[in-house]
């Protein structure tokens, strides 16, 4: 970066507009006391940014307005613009994002305007710009706010005056780093904003941390019931599959079979058609079994009354029989005849006498017995001799009474005839009615087997009737087991699971007994009452909310604290650097300042040393710092004390150290109003002949009123003040040898 021109227009004793080229090596301005040639130091310093009215000899910032004269009138803003050539680009690896797109220009326009009220607005190439960006541009360009760019008039020695600290700042300024200062500035104020953000945000953490995890334990719980829930369904549907399938194939069963009811009716049936079916047997038993005792009781009769025939007949046929023995002995034998009463009356007699007679002889009674023979013997013959006499009358009775007989044999032989067909007629009604009865028993034979059949099949329905009620009742009773369970499904996992059918149960259940599923899913039923949570939609949408939010905090913390990383990483390679870069730009300034030293006191000598400085801060804590001490010795004298060095001394060794700094990094001007002031001819030259070595690397403006070193100058600058109070400008372009222009 290089200076190019610079315009001034209402700034202090410069009301019109005012351009200084300053693309020469070096430019001298020249004028009488009061001209104004200050106030284009002053101007430059304005326009970099300078805060201090003190610096800029005003007390407010409408101090530096041109406040007019006689005859021109007071101006309400003061405006300097100044134009680098930025044609050899600054490194921007460390420029700020604003300032970043500024830096590729091949030129950049920084203008600054204030106004009666002391505001400024700064610009840079027409765009807008804060303060902080233009002094980060001027730290780009090595030129800083600090002594070593623009020396004020009879200032300076104030390099060699000021703390070691206040020289460390302009050193690190002449060499360029206070980029890093500005950024390490900037990277720790982040980083106080960081842990700032970080504290901050761990609190409002910390504060919705009990709440959340108490929303947390709630979800967890909802979500525990909703697992608990998936857990039901699965096994309603194993479960409800399964029972379906059984029901379905009890209530076909019972419907093959008959429902109890159909069963009834067709018992009641069989029970009327039983009822009809036994009374008929039941009468038709009780008219035969009439018929044939009364038949039976009648044969009877009749059997016996023909028995009474037949005996009677057959007493009568002895009877005759005898009779006609007897009557063929009477006749044929002569026999005689003996009533029957006397021969059985005399038999008796004879018989007890025989008896009476043997006892005699068995007790050897001789006597008796031989009594009892006499007595026997004259019985006989006196038995026999009655008989002879009733003889005749005999036979004529026997004959009479066989012919009784024989009549009245006759007589019974017809009635037994007649009784005979009388007891014949009855036992082919007895037959008849034995056949009709035997045809009945055949005939009641099959309706009793029918009706044991019957009454069989009774039994039989009754017990099937009794099994099917037991089956309805079982069925009923899962049915409604069923029902209830499908309707508490629907109640706790919703309308899902009246579709169970279409889901395929899991493997798992396939042989889990029915009972395990239904304690299974009574125990799941108990999970998920007590897992119960009220108001869960309003939970679960506060758990999200939290959630989101702790998330969204948690985010924020980890990128608060990646940045707050980057930043320590950060402030860790700036100060390196910055260490590293400022303690080899000590040494090499500290090289340059001896050189020049050498060549501006011959015999003399000059160094710079980096010292500690241990300083104790608000909080009483011992800090170190560092800073810059400047240890001269001057040819043949033994003071080494600047402050006890003449004023030229003072601003020979100040010019040789400011120039040092300079030389390292080169900025791309410096003003220098009157620096040459105190020195003497002698070493008016030496300085003309250090601007000379200066000039080679930076635009140098003088500010001047000897003439050795406007020897040195290529281009000339005469200031003028008018009658109107107003600063002029008019230039001598050496090289080009042009005359004087306006
Ligand atoms: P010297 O050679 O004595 O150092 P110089 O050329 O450097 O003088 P300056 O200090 O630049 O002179 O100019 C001072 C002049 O500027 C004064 O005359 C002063 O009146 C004038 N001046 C300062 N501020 C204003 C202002 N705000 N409005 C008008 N004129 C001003």
């Amino acid at each position: 970066m290089k200076l190019s021109h610079i315009t001034i227009q209402g700034f202090k004793s410069f009301a019109k507009k005012t351009t200084l080229d300053v693309t020469h090596q070096v430019t001298g301005v020249v004028g009488p006391n009061g001209s104004g040639k200050s106030n284009i130091a002053e101007a430059i310093r304005f326009v970099l940014g300078e805060q201090s009215m003190k610096s800029m000899r005003g007390k407010i910032g409408a101090d530096v307005i041109f406040k007019g004269s006689e005859h021109l009138s007071a101006l309400s803003r003061a405006s300097v613009m100044m134009v680098i050539d930025n044609k050899e680009k600054t490194e921007i690896s460390h420029a700020s994002e604003t300032l970043a797109p500024f830096l590729v220009y091949d030129e950049l326009v920084l203008s600054r305007i204030i106004y009666s009220d002391g505001t400024s607005d700064y610009t840079l190439n027409d765009a807008k710009v804060r303060l902080k960006d233009v002094q980060e541009l001027l730290s780009f360009a090595g030129i800083g706010g600090s002594a070593h760019t623009i020396i004020n008039q009879g200032e300076a020695d104030r390099i060699l005056l000021s703390s070691p600290k206040d020289r460390k700042e302009a050193l690190e300024d002449a060499l360029g780093l206070r980029i890093y200062h500005m950024r390490l500035n900037e990277s720790k104020r982040k980083l106080e904003r960081v842990k700032t953000n970080v504290h901050e945000v761990e609190l409002l953490r910390l504060e919705i941390k009990p709440h959340l995890s108490s929303l947390e334990k709630q979800v967890k719980k909802i979500e525990s019931q909703e697992e608990e829930t998936k857990n039901l369904q699965r096994l309603l549907i194993a479960y409800l599959n399964r029972e379906k399938a059984e029901l379905d194939i009890l209530h076909d069963r019972i419907r093959e079979k008959g429902t109890s009811n159909a069963l009834i009716h067709i018992t009641d049936s069989i029970h009327k058609e039983l009822t009809l079916l036994k009374d008929k047997t039941y009468d038709k038993k009780d008219s035969s079994v009439l018929e044939k005792q009364t038949l039976q009781a009648e044969m009877r009769s009749l059997l016996s009354r023909r028995d009474q025939f037949a005996k009677t007949t057959g007493r009568l046929e002895a009877e005759k029989s005898y009779l006609e023995k007897e009557l063929n002995r009477e006749e044929e034998l002569k026999e005689i005849t003996i009533s029957y009463d006397n021969f059985t009356n005399t038999h008796k007699e004879l018989k007890s006498d025989f008896s009476t007679l043997s006892q005699y002889i068995s007790d050897k009674d001789t006597d008796n017995a031989q009594n009892k023979l006499k007595d026997v013997t004259n019985k006989v013959d006196g038995f026999f001799n009655l008989n002879n006499s009733e003889e005749a009358s005999k036979k004529e009775k026997i004959v009479k009474d066989i012919e009784n007989i024989v009549a009245e044999i006759k007589e019974h032989e017809e009635k037994a005839q007649s009784l005979n067909t009388e007891i014949n007629s009855l036992q082919e009604k007895i037959n008849n009615i034995e056949k009709d009865a035997e045809t009945e028993i055949t005939s009641r034979y099959e309706e009793e087997k029918k009706v044991m059949l019957l009454e069989s099949k009774l039994r039989e329905l009754d017990s099937t009737i009794a099994l099917i009620r037991q089956e309805e009742g079982e069925l009923l009773l899962r049915k409604q087991y069923f029902d209830a369970l499908l309707k508490e499904g629907v109640a706790i996992i919703g309308q899902n699971i009246l579709i169970y059918k279409d889901s395929v149960p899991e493997e798992k259940y396939k042989d889990t007994p029915k009972a395990d599923l239904l304690r299974a899913i009574e125990r799941s039923k108990l999970r998920i009452e007590e897992a119960g949570v009220q108001n869960r939609e309003e939970i679960l949408a506060e758990y999200k909310t939290t959630k989101d939010r702790d998330e969204y905090l948690m985010k924020e913390l980890t990128d608060i604290k990646d940045s707050e990383q980057k930043l320590l990483i950060l402030i860790d390679d700036l100060t390196k650097s910055l260490t590293e870069k400022f303690n080899v730009g000590v040494t090499e300034v500290s090289k340059v300042f001896s050189e020049f030293f050498g060549e501006v006191f011959a015999g003399g000598k000059g160094k710079l040393t980096l010292i500690q400085l241990v300083k104790v801060d608000e909080d009483g804590n011992e800090i170190t710092e560092q800073g810059i001490d400047i240890d001269v010795t001057l040819p043949n004298k033994k003071v080494k004390e600047i402050n006890m060095f003449s004023g030229g001394e003072r601003a020979l060794v100040s010019i040789s150290l400011l120039f040092a700094m300079s030389s390292i990094t080169p900025p791309p001007f410096m003003v220098l109003d009157e620096t040459d002031a105190p020195l003497d001819e002698t070493n008016a030259q030496k300085y003309g002949v250090m601007l000379q070595r200066l000039s080679e690397k930076s635009k140098l403006l003088v500010i001047t009123h000897n003439r050795e070193t406007m020897n040195h100058c290529d281009m000339l600058y005469g200031v003028t003040i008018g009658v109107d109070g107003s600063s002029k400008l008019l230039s001598i372009d050496f090289k080009k040898a042009e005359g004087l222009v306006e």
